[in-house]
């Protein structure tokens, strides 16, 4: 099935700057091809050139001094393989229209992010992930990905291939993305309940309470704010003292003062995964708006040290921190997986939108929680030295191999990528 919706070119809608506004776009040219073969023209000619997705990362990981492209003036494609349980999509797509067509033909992803505004090739290069102590990351459904690659051929690939565990959380490095084949569930039903008030000696139980769990807290006190109980809606609502928490009796936002209009319906209402799994509604503004965002994922068995680790941290984070989340993401064999051999527990901080004021103290935090050598999400704020991340990684080494294979003249590289994997 073709996805219907208008994909007329005009470069003004390839975006300038990201979206929280913090890195705007070094492009000289910005492209918005309307086909594949145009694209693949646009690559062979071009000596530096990246893709952008919807602009959701908070970094210049995608950012490039050459040509930038949206890929969102290709065809949109949502075409279901019901013997394999797969979909196949435009990377372009944004996961929340991809997740509507789904459901009407009776299917559903295992997992979806906070938010179902980003496109599925930008969130799956970041390793984009949701909650669920056995659910992956987004990239860990990835069964298949079609990309032009730097000479503007068109390679197919799939979970059969040797590199593809090396070639999915491509970092947008590999090649530019048309159309990302994705694993399928039958469509299901959760209730959202929102607690309130939790002790953080019962955070590890919290998180492994239903399908998908996320833990809030603003570090202001030791007792962990808000739990996000995303829980299959056949299953008995949490008991009243469930783990000493008391229940939210009105919808909530994460971020203290926004509207939880914004957010998915809770109270116990039942609703299809792709209104309940995300925090927010698409058409309406995710998060606070005004914000940068780190995260670290370590081992989940270290859990409560990474936590106390930052304890006496918190009179500095504190002040410029909006909110922190606490999530689970499964192990995955995706060698620049955050969650590769490794089933996580992922610390996530909302920050003011104050690069100088917060940069420190993503310092800071980063130096705390060296001892459990964090990963951090490829698309946010992060300070690490790029030797002490390629230490965190068993398979960095064989995606530099990758790197310079498939792109030997270094079209997709940038300023970053370079910084991150010298050459
Ligand atoms: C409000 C908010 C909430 C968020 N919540 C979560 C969350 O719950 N969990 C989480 O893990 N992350 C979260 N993120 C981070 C976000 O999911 C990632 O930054 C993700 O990469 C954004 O996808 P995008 O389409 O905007 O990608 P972009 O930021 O546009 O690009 C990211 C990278 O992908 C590459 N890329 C994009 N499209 C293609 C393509 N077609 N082919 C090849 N490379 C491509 C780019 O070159 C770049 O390197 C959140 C971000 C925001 C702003």
């Amino acid at each position: 099935m073709t996805a219907q919706g208008s994909h007329a070119a005009s470069t003004t809608d390839v975006p300038r700057r990201n979206w929280a506004g913090n890195v705007r776009y070094a492009a000289k040219a910005f492209h918005r091809p309307t086909s594949v073969d145009e694209l693949r023209r646009l690559v062979a000619g071009s000596s530096r050139i990246r893709a952008v997705g919807s602009g959701h990362s908070f970094n210049r990981i995608g950012d490039t001094d050459g040509d930038l492209v949206s890929l969102a003036g290709l065809p949109p494609v949502v075409e279901v393989d019901h013997e394999r349980g797969q979909v196949t999509v435009s990377g372009a797509l944004r996961y929340g229209d991809v997740a509507r067509q789904l459901h009407t033909q009776g299917y559903a992803l295992a997992n979806l992010a906070s938010l179902p505004h980003i496109s599925v090739a930008g969130a799956v290069a970041t390793a984009t992930h949701g909650s669920g102590q056995t659910h992956g990351n987004l990239a860990s459904a990835v069964a298949g990905l079609e990309l032009v690659t730097a000479d503007g051929d068109l390679l197919r690939v799939d979970r059969d291939a040797d590199t593809f565990a090396g070639m999915v959380v491509g970092l947008g490095a590999l090649g530019l993305v048309t159309r990302v084949t994705v694993d399928v569930v039958p469509t299901f039903a959760l209730r959202q309940y929102v607690r309130l008030d939790l002790d953080r000696t019962a955070l590890d139980e919290a998180l492994g309470s239903a399908y998908s769990v996320s833990v809030f807290t603003d570090f202001r006190e030791p007792r962990l704010r808000e739990v996000w109980r995303k829980q299959l809606a056949d299953q008995p609502p949490p008991p009243a003292d469930w783990l000493g928490t008391t229940a939210a009796d009105q919808p909530r936002h994460p971020v203290l003062g926004m509207p939880a209009e914004n957010c998915t319906p809770q109270l116990g209402e039942p609703g299809p995964w792709h209104e309940r799994l995300p925090h927010f509604k698409l058409g309406f503004t995710p998060s606070s708006g005004d914000e940068l965002q780190s995260e670290y994922h370590v081992a989940r068995t270290a859990a409560a040290d990474a936590l106390a680790a930052l304890d006496d941290l918190a009179d500095l984070i504190a002040p410029v921190l909006l909110v922190s989340e606490l999530r689970t993401v499964a192990a995955d064999e995706l060698w620049l997986s955050p969650n590769y051999r490794r089933d996580s527990f992922v610390l996530h901080f909302t920050w003011v939108d104050d690069t100088a004021a917060v940069l420190p103290v993503v310092a800071a935090v980063e130096e705390r929680l060296a001892p459990f050598a964090p990963r951090p999400h490829w698309g946010k704020v992060f300070v690490t030295d790029p030797v002490e991340l390629s230490a965190r990684y068993p398979r960095y080494a064989d995606f530099a191999a990758l790197l310079a294979d498939l792109d030997p003249k270094g079209t997709f590289r940038t300023d970053a990528l370079d910084r991150y994997f010298p050459r």
